[in-house]
């Protein structure tokens, strides 16, 4: 932080400890700074290297960003297709893929995969990422800009594209990586139905390869960082950047995503009007993935029954006797999901009926979509806004599976108790858990042993990489 005078007014808690640089103006971005008197202290702090790791990641791309003479530079190459010669600047250029909380997971993985191999992070602002978020970067653009070359061809990138970095392994005669040709640009396919040639991208030997490539072009929708955690060449700077293991998303993600004005706008009238003024905020995060219609009587059984169970919210007493209300305390339930039909029962139940402890329970529910419509820019930032208002809250309930919840959960700091999958359209017992941490999920993880090149269970290697509680095959960092 050395490099950078803090203007007056900047009071280091207000830059999250010293996470975020202090040379963004406050206009522009108002959640960057306001953002702090909405939230409890941070339980963490950021470790001193990794405060350092971001100022000088901000001056490589203030050096490297679009429209540099460094980016022109290397844009040449691209455009010529020659040989890559060494460049001072090389790039992640990260392709908008999947819903919004899935993109906010795949942009903290890939800017962390950049501070990892001194690279910088380009996002395709795509169709649907626009007004979103604030400029994370001091002074130059982390958009790609629009006459970026390979831009046509980002929609149509896939296992089968001729620079697809798996299909360039299957097609080599040798299979060996160091007989690579080195190219000017390498598409990295890393969604969940990649293939055992693509998931050698977590391996040494294909990093110390794609390490030559100045344009690493990556669609993915996976929270791949725990996969980073197992490979040897970069254990010691994860170390050093992370202390504890359990704050990485939620570091990344303070630092990277800071809701535009508009976007806050959402957020701060929703939580003067509904939130701020209850004793304890309650959040429950409702996504279902099984199939039919819905809604289902089964889901509102075992979320009532979790919240009963872990004393999140309290019963209520049917034979409607009156207790005193006054001086009582009222808990404040704030209810996303695509149907309105949830938090409709659950206001009724608390309207028609005392609650035994005689608290007051409020039951809010900003929007309710009925179907998922990610193209949409108002539905984009509404859903951001909604992910952000639950990480405002005090206990957290979310649903197996969704990245929407993980993306809460990491930004607010926060342990939810986490429903678990229904199987055969019943409420599993017991209907909820504690999370071990407040990672993230990574849904699709390889199983490859790279040295001894055979499958191994990668939840199984180190302590600290786990299999998640909502999906087994899945891992996270706790
Ligand atoms: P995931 O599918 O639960 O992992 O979450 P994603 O955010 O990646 O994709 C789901 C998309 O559906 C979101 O981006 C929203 O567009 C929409 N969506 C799902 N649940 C909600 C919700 O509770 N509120 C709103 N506003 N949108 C939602």
């Amino acid at each position: 932080s050395e490099g950078f005078s803090k203007p007056a007014g900047f009071p280091q808690h207000k830059l999250l400890g010293g996470l975020l640089a202090a040379t963004v103006s406050e206009e522009t971005c108002l959640s960057r700074y306001q953002s702090v008197a909405y939230r409890k202290e941070l339980p963490h702090k950021p470790s001193s290297y990794l405060i350092s790791r971001l100022r000088s990641y901000e001056i490589l791309h203030k050096k490297c960003g679009p429209r540099t003479e460094s980016y022109n530079k290397t844009l040449e190459q691209l455009k010529s297709g020659h040989q890559p010669e060494l460049s001072d600047c090389s790039y992640v250029v990260w392709i908008s893929f999947s819903g919004l909380g899935n993109r906010i997971l795949t942009l903290a993985s890939a800017f962390l995969y950049a501070l990892l191999t001194n690279r910088v992070l380009l996002v395709d602002p795509g169709v649907d990422m626009v007004d979103l978020f604030c400029e994370p970067f001091p002074e130059v653009s982390w958009f790609l800009p629009l006459d970026f070359p390979l831009k046509g061809q980002f929609y149509s990138f896939n296992q089968s594209s001729p620079s697809c970095y798996g299909r360039m392994l299957k097609d080599s005669i040798s299979k060996n990586v160091n007989r690579l040709k080195p190219a000017s640009h390498v598409y990295l396919h890393l969604i969940h139905d990649y293939d055992d040639q693509d998931k050698l991208f977590f391996c040494d030997e294909n990093q110390d390869f794609l390490q030559k490539i100045p344009w690493l072009i990556m669609k993915t929708d996976n929270y791949f960082v725990p996969s980073l955690f197992l490979m040897p060449s970069f254990e010691q700077e994860l170390k050093n950047l992370f202390p504890n293991k359990e704050t990485v998303f939620h570091f990344l993600g303070r630092y990277l995503f800071h809701p535009t004005n508009s976007v806050w706008g959402l957020i701060t009238r929703y939580y003067h009007a509904y939130l701020a003024k209850a004793n304890e905020k309650v959040g429950i995060q409702i996504r279902i993935f099984d199939s039919g219609a819905g809604p289902f009587q089964y889901v509102l059984d075992q979320i009532l029954a979790c919240a009963v169970k872990e004393n999140l919210l309290p019963e209520i007493n049917r034979e409607d006797l009156i207790t005193s209300q006054s001086g009582t305390k009222s808990k404040a339930v704030l209810v996303t999901s695509l149907n309105s039909w949830y938090s409709q029962k659950m206001r009724s139940m608390y309207w028609e009926h005392p609650s035994t402890t005689g608290e007051l329970v409020g039951i809010y529910q900003p929007s309710h979509e009925e179907y998922q419509q990610t193209e949409k820019q108002i539905n984009n930032r509404k859903a951001w806004a909604e992910m952000y208002l639950l990480s405002l809250t005090d206990v957290l309930v979310t649903s197996s599976w969704s990245t929407f919840g993980y993306v809460a959960q990491g930004l607010g700091g926060l342990k939810p108790w986490i429903l678990y999958k229904p199987v055969n359209q019943s409420a599993p017992d017991p209907p909820c858990g504690p999370v071990m941490s407040m990672e993230p999920c990574f849904h699709a993880p390889p199983f490859y042993d790279c040295k001894a090149r055979i499958g191994v269970d990668t939840g199984a290697l180190v302590p600290h990489v786990q299999h998640c509680e909502d999906m087994s095959w899945g891992l996270k960092l706790v």
